[in-house]
């Protein structure tokens, strides 16, 4: 079978199998259940974006299932109405019990009495410009349009978005935005063909993790696509259409036709490694920096469910760390290549750009997620901000502990973890197709 993979994963010394077993048997249900919780299932997202590549934007998705619904404040947890969120969850939950919001924290407050206005302004200017010099995607959770999205009330699934628009998109990431496909328009190669003349073969690790990540990506959404499918109610693909929760499922014909040979030639299988490739990539991520999510509260407002959430959370973390071969970012950007990483980060930046492009509101939204969620991870791995502590254990026996130096914003969290998430999901469908095969 086409989705038979077998020996190690491109560029990781991990092989498909292990990933399997550890994915599907241990991180799979963990990840899932986690996802329902209050913490992670709210999603604050700015939707409303106009995009900033082209003005005819094609909303090619008039299907009703195309549509998102944001949250009204009465759905949302306490901790996420109004004013009272904030990252800063811990000083708000001792706010909220001294009952006075604007002395919650006066050490700072002095801080801030002591500096002059234009001062002030300047310390901003330049810690934004140190935030941004660092990451590697668009965060709108602050701007003034964003909304709450309950994420299991609005599923990623098929909507029908295709044909020009949904192209044009995967066209842009792949032409313009990964590494060295830059050629004049009327030579401008499809992706497809840049493929056959072995351009990838001949592109440095850099710029082939780069690739993979985003292929990875890619075929993630088109697995769910085909395993959460509009399917045909009493035979009739109109009824299917015109119900009105819809009857959806997987849909092995087209799984197939998106990742056979007879379809895609050799490229298919490819696409699917690298799904587990960009799956291996964000489990790294999370394991290096779990010492600083197992400090974070996941304030949502309510004490008991906080704690269980953390104890999830913690639970997780200690299965992903058993994981016996991480992805190892430290071979990258070795040596002079401070121009490299700073273009990687530009790229994938603008990745996360043209999601605010994409005419379909449900795949725009899971779009935004994954690839924030993927532009954290990058973040982690590549930001440089972790302080390294040695210790001795016992008999001349070390351990590195990787500190990291910088604060996560809860959509960052929510982000990561959805994302990894879906690739999880995705490896977990994947298997279910096999055995539909064998
Ligand atoms: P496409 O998937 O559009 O691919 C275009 C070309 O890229 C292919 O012809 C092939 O040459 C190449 N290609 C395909 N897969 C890969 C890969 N993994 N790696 C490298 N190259 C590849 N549709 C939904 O129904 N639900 C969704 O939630 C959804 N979310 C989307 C989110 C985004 C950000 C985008 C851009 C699209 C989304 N879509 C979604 C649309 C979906 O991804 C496809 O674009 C659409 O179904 C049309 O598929 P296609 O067979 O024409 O090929």
């Amino acid at each position: 079978c086409f989705c038979e993979l077998k020996g190690n994963v491109d560029d990781c010394s991990c092989t498909v199998d292990t990933v399997d077993y550890y994915n599907n048997v241990k991180i799979y249900p963990r990840l899932k259940s986690l996802l329902q919780s209050n913490y992670f299932r709210f999603y604050k997202v700015n939707l409303h974006n106009e995009c900033p590549f082209w003005k005819d934007v094609d909303f090619e998705c008039a299907m009703k299932f195309c549509h998102v619904k944001s949250c009204e404040d009465k759905d949302l947890p306490l901790g996420f109405k109004g004013a009272a969120e904030s990252p800063h969850s811990k000083y708000i939950k001792e706010a909220q019990t001294i009952g006075c919001q604007e002395d919650y924290n006066k050490e700072l407050d002095f801080l801030n009495k002591s500096i002059s206005e234009k001062q002030h302004q300047e310390l901003k200017k330049w810690s934004e410009h140190d935030e941004a010099k660092d990451s590697f995607c668009v965060l709108d959770d602050d701007q003034e349009k964003a909304e709450y999205v309950d994420l299991l009330l609005n599923p990623e699934r098929y909507t029908g978005y295709q044909g020009r628009s949904a192209h044009r998109i995967w066209q842009t990431i792949y032409n313009e935005n990964c590494f060295k496909v830059q050629q004049s328009s009327n030579e401008r190669s499809t992706y497809s063909s840049m493929m056959k003349k072995n351009v990838l073969e001949e592109t440095c690790l850099e710029e082939r993790v780069f690739y993979r990540m985003v292929s990875g990506l890619h075929a993630s959404i088109n697995i769910h696509l085909s395993a959460n499918y509009l399917l045909p109610e009493k035979n009739s693909p109109l009824a299917a259409i015109n119900s009105p929760n819809g009857n959806w499922g997987p849909n092995l014909n087209e799984f197939v036709k998106r990742f056979s040979p007879e379809t895609t030639g050799p490229e298919g299988q490819k696409w699917l490694r690298n799904l587990y490739f960009a799956y291996l990539v964000e489990l790294r991520a999370i394991a290096k920096v779990a010492p600083y999510l197992r400090t974070e509260d996941f304030y949502t407002g309510f004490e008991k469910t906080d704690k269980e959430v953390k104890l999830a959370v913690n639970d997780l973390l200690n299965v992903i760390e058993t994981f016996p071969s991480h992805f190892d970012e430290s071979i990258m950007f070795n040596a002079g290549s401070k121009k490299l990483k700073e273009e990687f980060r530009e790229k994938f930046f603008n990745i996360t750009r043209i999601m605010d492009c994409v005419g379909c509101d449900k795949c725009r939204l899971w779009g935004k997620l994954q690839t924030q969620g993927m532009g954290t991870a990058l973040k982690i791995l590549f930001s440089g901000k972790f302080e390294h502590n040695t210790f001795e254990i016992s008999n001349g026996e070390h351990i590195t502990e990787e500190k990291p130096q910088f604060k996560m914003r809860r959509s960052e969290i929510v982000a990561l973890f959805n994302a990894f998430g879906r690739l999880s999901n995705s490896i977990y469908f994947l298997e279910l197709f096999r055995n539909q095969l064998r």
